[in-house]
């Protein structure tokens, strides 16, 4: 266990080193609530979490002027628990997905924020669009319709590897392909201009790659005791 003290003095290095205009989301999946606590006592608002039942727990015991993402894989049907009040799912893998999250929003009177998760590490496990499958769906306009939804960029895992070319090279892609649909599809909506890569073992090198939204967790709270 590690203490307050230490979560707030982590936050902050890790803060000291984003340069500005890098947004922090601290990954506090698998870690109790005193944690977040500390880190919202030090200043911190914006805190990730990949699993519905505990970040519904966290979300009614903690203050409510938290910034909730959503930055794991999510079921479409959890998507109604977490639609009152999440800030952004920044983890959108499919078009039933961006359509259930509509759905929800247009229920609570809200345009819920998104990002679309890209598939373009090397391992097979991952969630998220293939470029060729984020084209098509941007191409075929349907999501034009969703009213209740604001797509806001573009979010990925770098493949988990100790090897900084490839992880890098990973990245540019991403940062490549967000150019690409900028102009194509999001030239007029100011909105789309997230590029959410980073987490602790590479969010230094997302960062030169254009990142503008990392999610740290085990940099900031220690390791996860799943
Ligand atoms: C858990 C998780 C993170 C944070 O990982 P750390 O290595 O602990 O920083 C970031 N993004 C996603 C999607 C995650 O699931």
């Amino acid at each position: 266990m590690i203490t307050d003290v230490d979560v707030a003095a982590r936050l902050n290095a890790v803060k000291g080193t984003l340069p500005d205009g890098v947004k922090l989301v601290a990954v506090s999946k698998f870690h109790p609530a005193e944690y977040i606590q500390a880190a919202y006592d030090a200043g911190q608002r914006v805190f990730g979490e990949s699993h519905e039942q505990e970040l519904s727990k966290k979300h009614e015991m903690l203050p409510k002027d938290i910034e909730w993402h959503f930055i794991g894989h999510l079921q479409t049907n959890k998507v109604k628990y977490i639609a009152p009040y999440i800030s952004m799912i920044d983890a959108v893998d499919s078009v039933k997905l961006l359509k259930e999250i509509n759905k929800q929003a247009a229920k609570h009177g809200r345009i819920i924020d998104v990002l679309l998760e890209l598939h373009i590490a090397a391992e097979a496990t991952k969630y998220g669009f293939t470029l060729d499958a984020c084209r098509e769906m941007l191409e075929s306009g349907e999501w034009r319709a969703l009213d209740n939804v604001r797509i806001c960029g573009l979010m990925m895992m770098a493949s988990n590897v100790d090897d900084e070319v490839q992880i890098r090279s990973e990245f540019n892609v991403a940062a490549n392909f967000f150019d690409e649909v900028k102009a194509k599809y999001f030239q007029d909506h100011d909105a789309f201009r997230e590029r959410s890569w980073g987490m602790s073992g590479d969010y230094g090198i997302a960062v030169k790659c254009r990142s503008t939204m990392v999610r740290v967790g085990t940099a900031i709270f220690g390791d996860r005791v799943y």
